[in-house]
């Protein structure tokens, strides 16, 4: 039977609730747990994919191809699972089903209401995200007393009626903040907060408290007393200095202990040997190595989420700290890459839409390139770095992509209308459809030519990784492109996953990103050896 640990946060936004619950889970799951997670959002879109990336952060793409809120994110490098469309859901999706199925005449004309019927759709979709693990911990966003969030609050109550109360457990993730004035630390948000709870008919079982300073012991009880959790089960999370520390100073905490009084287990016991040596390398790494990062978003660093993730898995397993050099592709259009990209090591080029900042993109890679620097160019990273070497080493000028140039004489980078999606179905896509759904999005094989990096990083054979992007690499300009040096190493059902310069030290440009499926135990092949090669060439 699963067991379910639901997540709600008190007080404020921004507590870290999603780290808390992926750092519960990586402790399961270390401690030889099935370990699944589910976040609920209660905003209305009814699809991430077309929120900004500027006021979202980052759009997560999963293997089976939904484009997530980014905690999903999270979760999958914590606990280095692959999650799926089931894993997250809006308050938009979830009255869209409610109003298509009555459309349908699926309710048989009965009065549609937020109770019972959104209510069930919300548990169906708990229940169906839980089926088969032995634990599910489900955050829910937002924060308690949010009029969005009531239905799931309701939800989370019911499935505890329903269910043996040793099979449910409410966590509250909270703030207790310190008054500098004052010299202490106050109880009385987190009181009102679990309050709010119990007046939806939630009672917590446990407190994580956020804090920036250590909460006594006395404290704790009075915690406790006050909000009716046991002794053991307020537990501190202080600032840490790395989001992956979170675990182990939860395991310091003591956190498993109520947990398995609560479930009624023995003990839980995960084992952190590797996690923790991980972490070491993290907070205080042996080497050092100066990555210049090229792309558009920098104002909100959250919009490459994953990206500084993977290269920071990349760095804990090389023992080796990452900096990262920020290079605005508009800055390198003004002031030129030599003096932006300056002395970094290897240079990046990330992903992105649209025509803002090509030029300077471009202008990044021909630096890298002629100056042997090893790069990774992402999706319109490598797209663009196929264009830089149409125009500069085989004499196209005009090379261009057709999302910046609809009527373009040369596009290397085009629109195919047709092509099968990771579950097989073909999909159609022009110039006229929506942005919104109208992506190769997921998970696609591809297969490594021998001797290239990129079998030496995957191994031969057949390997999977993540697509988000509209356009494709034109294979009419294939030939061409490696009579003249530049290797396309990598396919896809006939279209062009990888390119390579043999004669470079590392050059390689990547349809997919990689940086969705590495996590901190596993990091992502082709990123690693990419950091690989930038230690090696400091
Ligand atoms: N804009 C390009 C495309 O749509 C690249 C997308 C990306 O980098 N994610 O194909």
């Amino acid at each position: 039977m699963t067991k379910y640990i639901f997540v709600t946060g008190g007080v404020l936004s921004s507590l870290g609730k999603g780290i808390s619950s992926a750092s519960i889970a990586a402790l399961l799951k270390q401690s030889g747990f099935d370990v699944s997670m589910l976040k609920i959002d209660p905003y209305l879109n009814v699809d991430p994919g077309t929120m900004s990336p500027l006021e979202h952060g980052e759009v997560f793409v999963t293997a089976d191809g939904a484009e997530t809120d980014l905690d999903i994110g999270h979760y999958e490098r914590f606990i280095g699972k692959t999650l799926g469309k089931g894993n997250n859901f809006t308050t938009g999706q979830v009255y869209s089903s409610v109003i298509q199925r009555e459309r349908e005449g699926g309710y048989l004309g009965q009065t549609i209401q937020v109770i019972p019927h959104i209510v069930d759709e919300i548990k169906a979709r708990v229940y169906a995200a839980g089926k088969g693990h032995d634990f599910l911990i489900v955050e829910l966003g937002g924060t308690v007393g949010d009029i969005e969030g009531l239905p799931f609050m309701e939800a989370v109550r019911e499935i505890r009626h329903e269910n043996p109360k040793t099979t449910t457990m409410n966590i509250h993730v909270t703030l207790v903040p310190y008054i500098a004035a004052a010299g202490e630390l106050k109880t009385k948000p987190t009181q009102h907060s679990v309050q709010e709870l119990r007046r939806i008919g939630i009672m917590p079982h446990m407190l994580i408290c956020r804090t920036e300073i250590k909460l006594p012991s006395d404290l704790k009880r009075k915690l406790a007393y006050s909000c009716d959790v046991d002794d053991d089960a307020v537990i501190e999370a202080g600032d840490a200095k790395s989001i992956y520390q979170v675990p182990m100073n939860f395991l310091k905490e003591g956190i498993l202990k109520p947990i398995a009084k609560h479930f009624e287990l023995k003990t839980i016991e995960p084992d952190m040997d590797q996690w923790d040596s991980l972490v070491k390398h993290i907070i205080a790494p042996k080497d050092e190595v100066n990555i210049a990062f090229v792309g558009k978003y920098l104002e909100l660093k959250e919009s490459y989420k994953s990206l500084i993730e993977a290269l920071l898995h990349a760095g804990a397993h090389l023992n080796a700290k990452i900096n990262i050099n920020w290079c605005d592709s508009e800055k390198i259009e003004q002031e030129g890459a030599a003096k932006i990209i300056g002395d970094s090591s290897c240079v990046l080029v990330a992903g992105g839409f649209g025509e803002r900042g090509v030029e300077g993109k471009i202008e990044a890679i021909h630096f890298a390139r002629t100056n042997k620097l090893p790069y990774l160019g992402i999706c319109l990273g490598m797209q663009l770095s196929i264009l830089e070497y149409l125009r500069n080493v085989v004499g196209i000028d005009d090379a261009n992509s057709v999302e910046f140039d609809k009527d373009t004489k040369e596009p290397a980078i085009y629109l195919i209308e047709q092509f099968l999606d990771t579950s097989g179905d073909e999909q159609i896509r022009t110039y006229e459809s929506p942005m919104g759904g109208t992506l190769r999005l997921g998970e696609y094989p591809f297969e490594p030519k021998k001797g290239s990096h990129l079998e030496k990083a995957y191994g031969s054979g057949i390997s999977y990784e993540r697509h988000r992007h509209r356009y494709e690499a034109n294979p009419a300009y294939k030939e061409v492109l490696e009579k003249n040096g530049m290797v396309v190493t990598g396919q896809s059902h006939g279209l062009i996953e990888v390119v390579e310069i043999p004669d470079h030290p590392w050059f390689v440009g990547v349809q997919f990103h990689p940086e969705f499926t590495s996590s901190l135990q596993k990091p992502n092949p082709i990123i690693f050896d990419f950091v690989k090669n930038g230690l090696e060439n400091r």
